[in-house]
C-alpha cells in the first residue's frame, strides 16, 4: 500500500464530491474509474471537470495538454465490479447513509485484495462501523475532502479503530501526492471539522427562521465580523441543505440535542430547495 506508486483509482458516487475527487486524482497521473448508478449523472460529472479545467487552463493554472491529459485519464461506469477492477485505491462519495455505504464496503470487502486502500469520504459517519462490515478492516479509512474539491486543501485523514498504521500513512501520502494538506484524526463523530461546521450552520439557519438577520446580513457578519472566508448559509447552499440535514441528524443521534435540524431545514429539503446544485437554498442560483 503505497501511494507513491499507485496508479489507479476508482470513486463511487460522482456529484458534487465525487467529480472533484476524480478530477484531481487524474490530475494526479491516476487512471480513475468513476462510479455511479445513474448515467445522467455521469455524463454531469464529467461535464463538470472538462468545466473546472477548462476555467483552470483560461486562468493559466493548467496547461491545456495538463487539462486533456487528465480528462484522457478518466473513464465512466454504472458496473461497480467493473469500475474497481485492478484498482490501487477506492475513494467513496455516495450519499451520506451508513446503510448504504456498508452495502458497498460489504462488496468491494469481498472483491478486492487486503492490499487495496478503501477510503470513504463521509461528513460524519463512523468510519469503524463502516469498515466493520468489510473483510480486511484495516485497510479502510476517512479520506474526507471538501467542497469544492480541485480548490480546497483540507483532507481530514480519519482513523478508525482498526485502520492500520500503513493504510492511514498511505491516505496521508495519496492526499499530499493530490496536493493537499491532510490532517490526522479520531474517528469521533463529525471529525474535527463537519461537527463544529454544522454547529454553525444549524445556528445560522435557527436565527433565519427566527427572523434575527437575513441570510445575507448573517453570512455577512462572519464574513467582516469574523474573517469567515464564507457565511455559513452560503456554505450550506454549496454544501447542499440535504448533505448537511442528513449530517445533522446523525450528529443530533450522536451527540444529542444540541444538533437538532432547525425547522426551516427540514422544509426546504422536502421542497426540493437543496442550494446550488438544485438552483435554490437560502438564496437564489442562477
Ligand atoms: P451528491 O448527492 O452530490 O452525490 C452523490 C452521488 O452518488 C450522486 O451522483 C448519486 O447518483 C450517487 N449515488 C447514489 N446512490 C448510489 C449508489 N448506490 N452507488 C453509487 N452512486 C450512488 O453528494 P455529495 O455532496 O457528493 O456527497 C457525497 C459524500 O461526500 C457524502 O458522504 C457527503 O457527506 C460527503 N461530503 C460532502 C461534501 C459536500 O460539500 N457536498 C463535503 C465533504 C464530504
Amino acid at each position: 500500500m503505497n501511494a507513491h506508486t499507485m496508479q489507479s483509482a476508482a470513486v463511487l458516487g460522482s456529484g458534487t464530491m465525487g467529480n472533484g475527487i476524480a478530477q484531481v486524482l487524474a490530475q494526479t497521473g491516476l487512471s480513475v474509474c468513476l462510479y455511479d448508478i445513474a448515467q445522467p449523472q455521469l455524463a454531469k460529472a464529467l461535464q463538470t471537470i472538462q468545466a473546472n479545467l477548462d476555467k483552470g487552463v483560461e486562468k493559466g493554472k493548467v496547461t491545456a495538454a495538463d487539462r486533456d491529459a487528465a480528462m484522457g485519464r478518466l473513464r465512466v461506469s454504472t458496473d461497480l465490479m467493473e469500475a474497481v477492477k485492478g484498482v490501487d485505491v477506492v475513494i467513496e462519495a455516495v450519499p451520506e447513509k451508513l446503510q448504504l455505504k456498508q452495502e458497498i464496503f460489504q462488496q468491494l470487502g469481498t472483491h478486492l485484495g487486503p492490499q487495496v486502500l478503501l477510503a470513504t469520504n463521509t461528513s460524519s459517519l463512523s468510519i469503524s462501523r463502516i469498515a466493520a462490515v468489510t473483510p480486511h478492516p484495516e485497510r479502510v479509512v476517512g479520506m474526507h475532502f471538501f467542497n469544492p474539491v480541485h480548490i480546497m486543501e483540507l483532507v481530514e485523514v480519519v482513523e478508525a479503530d482498526k485502520s492500520s498504521s500503513a493504510a492511514v500513512e498511505a491516505a496521508m501520502a495519496l492526499s499530499t501526492r493530490m496536493g493537499k494538506d491532510p490532517i490526522r484524526v479520531k474517528d469521533a463523530p463529525g471529525f474535527a471539522s463537519s461537527r463544529l461546521g454544522i454547529a454553525i450552520g444549524l445556528e445560522a439557519m435557527r436565527m433565519v427562521q427566527e427572523g434575527v438577520a437575513s441570510p445575507a446580513d448573517i453570512d455577512k457578519a462572519m464574513v467582516l465580523g469574523y474573517g469567515f472566508p464564507m457565511g455559513p448559509l452560503q456554505l450550506t447552499d454549496l454544501v447542499g441543505l440535504d448533505v448537511r440535514l442528513n449530517i445533522a441528524e446523525y450528529l443530533y443521534k450522536e451527540l444529542g440535542d444540541r444538533f437538532l435540524a432547525p425547522e426551516i431545514l427540514r422544509e426546504k429539503v422536502a421542497k426540493g430547495e437543496l442550494g446550488k446544485k438544485s438552483g435554490k437554498g437560502f438564496y437564489e442560483w442562477k
